[in-house]
């Protein structure tokens, strides 16, 4: 049987008696990039942890190239290329010399050293900033030169933690679009920003501990049908049913919006509105994102699903 790169078998993973992961089950296959996408608190960081060998796991739940995280952890961190939330270059330092102190911890020394240091700046447009002190860069640019970092020693498995927060847009589609060259690379990046699956072939989309569902993006928003339309009424809780009774369509009332998915939303908007001219405030309706996704599996809002939930 093939190698996969990433194997996860019924994964659960408890802080005292909080649960963080409840048997989450994925695998991933070479050159995949692959989402973990979930609100705050659902156990993105936690799985993220376990990945890059920084949570000790001692089921026999997480292949890593074939080798089994719970015993050799060690040999595995060689394979990784990681980049945390949290900034690991040295501000002080330029972003040449950041890499050749990366470069140095994986053995990497002289002209080796060098060219990959030439081809990762190249790769990641740093050549005119590699003298530069990494506190003088921008965020975009800082992000950019920890992915430059994460990939100097050509690591066959790239784990990212939430690569784009604290990101403006325009850096967040730039860094998209540098980790769409990263042809080849199977990566892991875990996001709650939903843009950021535009960057994946596949999604898993977690909440409180537990994957809800996996797939292609377009496989995923293939489970909400047709368009989403979201109508704004003075007294949601009468209108719902109503809205029911006459179109059939089921409505699903959250943080006083209703919901309805349905086909040919423009048609159904004029419907709607001239049903209930006097109990609708605003209707809008638009194509469903994964955030659709989310509340029909979940029942509930992609910010709204709180940290302090438990499995
Ligand atoms: P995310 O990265 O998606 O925000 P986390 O993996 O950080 O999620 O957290 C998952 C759950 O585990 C949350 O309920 C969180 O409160 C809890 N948790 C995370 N870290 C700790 C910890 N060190 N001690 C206790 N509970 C924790």
């Amino acid at each position: 049987m093939k190698t996969l790169p990433v194997e996860v078998e019924n994964l659960s993973y408890t802080y005292g008696t909080r649960r963080a992961l409840a048997g989450v089950t994925f695998r991933i296959s070479q050159g995949e990039v692959f989402g973990v996408l979930g609100p705050n608190g659902s156990g993105k960081t936690t799985l993220f942890k376990i990945l890059s060998t920084l949570i000790p796991v001692s089921q026999a739940a997480v292949n890593i190239l074939g080798h089994e995280l719970g015993i050799e952890s060690q040999r595995v961190r060689q394979y990784l290329g990681v980049v945390f939330q949290h900034p690991s270059l040295d501000l002080k330092l330029t972003v040449t010399e950041n890499l050749r102190h990366h470069g140095h911890l994986y053995g990497l020394r002289g002209k080796t050293l060098k060219h990959r240091i030439q081809e990762v700046l190249d790769q990641f447009e740093l050549t005119d900033r590699a003298q530069e002190r990494v506190e003088t860069l921008s965020g975009g640019l800082q992000r950019r030169a920890e992915l430059a970092k994460a990939t100097l020693h050509k690591p066959k498995l790239l784990l990212l933690d939430e690569p784009s927060t604290g990101l403006d847009p325009g850096a967040r589609r730039n860094f998209r679009a540098y980790l769409a060259g990263l042809q080849g690379t199977t990566v892991v990046l875990t996001t709650h920003i939903l843009d950021d699956t535009e960057a994946c072939d596949r999604v898993g989309i977690l909440n409180v501990g537990k994957l809800v569902a996996i797939g292609t993006p377009d496989e995923l928003q293939g489970r909400v049908s047709g368009d989403i339309v979201i109508v704004d009424s003075p007294a949601p809780e009468q209108l719902a049913p109503k809205i029911s009774q006459r179109f059939g369509y089921a409505v699903t009332s959250i943080e006083g919006l209703l919901r309805i998915e349905c086909y040919n939303g423009h048609e159904f908007v004029r419907d709607v509105v001239a049903a209930f001219p006097t109990e609708i405030r605003s209707v809008r309706f638009g194509k469903p994102t994964l955030e659709d996704v989310f509340i029909k599996l979940t029942g509930q809002h992609f910010e709204e699903n709180g940290a302090d939930q438990n499995p």
